[in-house]
């Protein structure tokens, strides 16, 4: 295992400075060959991943393919748009421009930075370096240090197949983080909580770095009377506990009409059952809570309220069983912390008022889910809340559309990616605007007497 010394930090960004100035990463048949190239590695460590996310997580097989590796699926999407997207785009002028001719150019912002979390630790570190290979940058990569197997793996990756001038992988946790917010980038993208989103927006203000943050916080799901109660119990199972719900746009909260309350929670409990068993601890499918801090921090919340199911834990095995709360207070710390963690309170409300007027009393949402049939409701929570997404009859799946932004708003984040956003954000728009020689029209031009009239006339 190769991994970066701290004190080369400096080197390798000139490094990469000198890579991206030879003009190398310009050329859209290189970036496409190193996406082709990124591809077939994940592929020959297919094992490897699933065995390092298993050590980190407890991770099921399954849900790695799912979840991490699945990310090549955004390569495909990537490599069959590149072409076009990188394409100058012709821009409309108006009549008076009738002479000149204007184009848009996606221009390679330079070396950039990517920060990710633990909880996908492969596939939130490889979907951004997709956009950023894809719009012609050279970057370094900072895994989490909390997933340390991933971590490995992702650097024995890229350290085997890529030129640390055009892609390097710096380990480490806090500290490398900070050596390398010392130095200058030209994005910096960063994946975690708010709290060190903060730390990076202020680290990137020293350089005037432009940032994307895909940060947190608690995504609400209500559930209205009018759903498929059978199916909604079984989406919203899946996308609260995989990963154990160490996963940022799980269903923090369920906000649920009081009339179907009891029927929702006796769907979840068969839900649950139907996914790990009676007893989820000996369940393959069930993963587990990453580390001892998180773990104390989750068992905390399961004095909040009370629980209608699970609760049960394991210290030795950073095991919490799949649980549901009720009786929770707003006041509570489970409904003022992201939970990030297999627990699940229940909240019931009579009116959609009241759910609505909840979620806009919060920060805004990295999702927002609603399971409904009624299409008045469905436009009315769409226009009274914002939130960084919205999946409707669903949880998670939004994440795995290429052709949809994904990122969140006010505290949950700054900026978006994913297909096209991806590419965007990792480039510079570069407004082009051309004139030609065969007229030179001199109504701006001084000496500007007896022309007011004519210029009031053009601007209408
Ligand atoms: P975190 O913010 O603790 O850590 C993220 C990264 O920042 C890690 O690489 C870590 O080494 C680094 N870091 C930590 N402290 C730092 C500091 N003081 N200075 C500089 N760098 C520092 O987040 P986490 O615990 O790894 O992940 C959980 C959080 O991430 C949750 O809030 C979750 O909602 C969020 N998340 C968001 C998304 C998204 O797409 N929006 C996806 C996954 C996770």
């Amino acid at each position: 295992m190769i991994t970066t010394e701290l004190s080369n930090v400096s080197k390798i960004i000139q490094n990469q400075r000198h890579f991206f100035q030879s003009g190398k990463t310009k050329d859209v048949t290189f970036r496409i060959e190193q996406l082709k190239i990124l591809k077939q590695a994940i592929i020959e460590h297919e094992q490897a991943i699933v065995e390092a996310l298993q050590a980190d997580l407890h991770k099921p097989e399954v849900e790695t393919y799912l979840t991490e590796i699945s990310v090549i699926k955004e390569i495909d999407y990537v490599i069959k748009h590149l072409q076009n997207w990188t394409s100058p785009k012709k821009a409309a002028v108006s009549w008076d421009f009738f002479s000149y001719s204007a184009k848009i150019y996606s221009e390679p912002l330079g070396v950039v930075l990517i920060i990710g979390p633990w909880n996908y630790p492969f596939q939130l570190i490889i979907s951004p370096l997709i956009g950023a290979i894809a719009a012609g940058n050279c970057a370094i990569i900072k895994p989490s240090e909390i997933a340390s197997h991933t971590s490995h793996i992702i650097t024995e990756i890229i350290t085997k197949h890529f030129d640390p001038a055009y892609i390097a992988v710096v380990e480490g946790g806090v500290e490398a983080s900070q050596k390398l917010l010392a130095e200058k980038f030209d994005h910096i993208f960063f994946t975690g909580g708010t709290a060190v989103g903060k730390i990076i927006m202020a680290a990137a203000a020293k350089y005037l770095t432009p940032v994307t943050l895909e940060l947190g916080g608690k995504s609400p799901c209500i559930v209205d009377t009018d759903t498929n109660l059978e199916y909604t119990v079984r989406r919203i199972t899946w996308g609260k506990f995989i990963n154990a719900g160490q996963t940022c746009i799980a269903p923090d909260y369920l906000l649920v009409n009081a009339k179907i309350k009891k029927d929702l929670i006796d769907g979840l409990k068969k839900g649950l059952k139907e996914f790990y068993g009676d007893n989820p601890i000996t369940s393959p499918d069930y993963a587990r809570i990453i580390s001892q801090k998180h773990f104390d921090r989750l068992v905390n919340f399961l004095k909040d309220g009370k629980v209608l199911i699970g609760g049960e834990n394991q210290p030795s095995e950073r095991y919490i069983a799949p649980t549901v709360i009720d009786n929770v207070s707003l006041e509570d710390s489970i409904m003022q912390e992201e939970i990030f963690g297999p627990i699940l309170p229940v909240i019931e409300y009579t009116d959609i008022t009241e759910a609505i007027a909840l979620i806009n009393s919060r920060p805004k949402p990295l999702a927002l889910y609603l399971f409904s049939q009624n299409k008045n409701l469905q436009k009315r929570v769409l226009q009274e809340t914002s939130s960084g997404g919205v999946c409707i009859n669903d949880t998670v799946m939004q994440v795995g559309v290429s052709s949809l932004p994904f990122g969140g708003v006010g505290d949950s984040g700054i900026g978006n990616y994913h297909g096209k956003a991806s590419f965007d954000t990792f480039s510079h728009k570069k407004s082009v605007l051309q004139n030609s020689f065969w007229l030179d029209l001199k109504w701006r031009y001084a000496p500007y007497a007896g022309k007011l009239p004519l210029i009031k006339k053009l601007l209408g």
